[in-house]
């Protein structure tokens, strides 16, 4: 497999799949613009070589045609600025309007293609259509982690058409490089951190990291369903009734694969599901009547932070409460320090997929952990155990 770093792209067309689905504002303002600057260690590189980069995307959810309100054009002026040299804008991604644009680039050049998503074929995995798309490039390199999990045309389909000289982009080799950390060479003693909301949208990771982990921490709402499997009383705590069967098998699971299971022995518990709540602490497994956990508690925390120190690797997906309100973002917020606290005693630390992204952001640590990783919905297929087909298409 080439490797970007080390490869020349002097004289080349890279076509460069990047995930620029950036949001924009009523006036079409780029109001975060993260995923750009996610991608310019990439064009940079092949553009610093004398390499002429193409780059293509996808925007919002057109419904298979041209929309303007998801048009890619309000993009290329902003990369212009962030790279400081232009980018030309090709009115379409494929057909006479792409080849004229990449015809008149020269050596060093960016250009930005059209919506990807204008195309129904994109998301269909159309081979004619990433036929299309692979004329206009003479090698294709893949930066877009947050759209790996997706087998479209431009993601996996076109790869086919590179057949020695394709490859990951920066950002892309650093999530990958950050999953395989954890889920295929992990340095043991392993610790995963699963919290949100609810049971049910965490059962796969939970079901594959029991084969990986040493230590299963889990916290957050979900933690509850687990009580109830324990036979506690969990007051008006969130609770999939549905789902208490399935939170007893895992925990034998766990058992019988020898994983040790840390839930929180407390719980920050309120009167009402409010900022302004009356709050107490209590013991999880007897909550009373009328009140509901929130947060973890003390205990908890301490419980969880001597676990995470122990370990030499530590994925965290999912808060430890409801962080959004203040009384209940301590445990989340104490949970993120004891990582940043791993991660300078040389534990590699990974945070993946959306709520714990945001919370890391939010306390303004996410500079103190290993990696941050983009792709929601990638990162969580990446932890059921999945095969991401932007990923094989690559490395296959
Ligand atoms: P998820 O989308 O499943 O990862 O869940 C994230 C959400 O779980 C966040 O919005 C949190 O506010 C919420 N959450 C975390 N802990 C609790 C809890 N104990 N009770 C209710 N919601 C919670």
């Amino acid at each position: 497999m080439a490797s970007i770093d080390t490869f020349s792209f002097r004289g080349k067309r890279t076509l460069v799949r990047v995930d620029f689905n950036v949001p924009l504002n009523e006036k079409l303002e780029i109001t975060d613009d993260t995923r750009i600057r996610a991608a310019l260690k990439t064009i940079r590189k092949i553009s610093g070589d004398g390499g002429k980069v193409i780059l293509m995307s996808h925007l919002g959810r057109p419904k298979g045609g041209p929309e303007p309100k998801y048009s890619m054009a309000p993009v290329a002026p902003h990369l212009a600025k962030l790279l400081n040299q232009p980018v030309l804008f090709a009115p379409a991604c494929v057909g006479p309007d792409a080849h004229d644009v990449i015809n008149r680039m020269n050596d060093g050049d960016v250009a930005l293609l059209e919506n990807l998503r204008f195309h129904k074929e994109e998301e269909g995995g159309d081979e004619f259509f990433a036929g299309q798309l692979a004329e206009l490039g003479d090698t294709y390199v893949n930066d877009a982690f947050g759209t790996a999990h997706r087998a479209h045309a431009s993601t996996a389909v076109i790869a086919r058409f590179f057949p020695g000289a394709k490859m990951f982009g920066y950002l892309m080799e650093d999530e990958v490089s950050a999953l395989d950390k954890v889920m295929r060479n992990a340095a043991h003693p392993v610790t995963a951190i699963i919290g949100g909301s609810k049971v049910s949208s965490k059962i796969a990771i939970l079901e594959n990291l029991l084969s990986k982990v040493d230590n299963l921490i889990i916290g957050g709402g979900m933690a509850f369903t687990f009580f109830r499997a324990l036979g506690g009383n969990t007051g008006n705590s969130l609770v999939e009734e549905d789902k208490i069967p399935l939170a007893a098998e895992l925990l034998n699971k766990a058992k019988e694969k020898g994983v040790k299971v840390l839930l929180p022995g407390d719980s920050v518990i309120a009167d009402r599901f409010a900022v302004d709540a009356t709050v107490a602490a209590s013991e999880s497994l007897n909550i009373p009547a009328g009140w509901m956990g929130l947060d973890i508690g003390k205990n908890a925390v301490s419980d969880f932070r001597a676990c995470i120190l122990q370990s030499r690797t530590v994925l965290w997906n999912g808060p430890m409460g409801v962080f959004e309100m203040e009384p209940f973002a301590t445990g989340t917020l104490d949970i993120a320090r004891a990582l940043a606290e791993a991660t300078a005693g040389g534990a590699f630390t990974l945070v993946g997929g959306g709520d714990s992204v945001a919370a890391i952001n939010q306390f303004g640590l996410a500079g103190d952990v290993s990696y941050v990783s983009t792709g929601g919905g990638a990162m969580l297929e990446a932890l059921e155990g999945r095969e991401l087909p932007g990923i094989a298409a690559i490395r296959g």
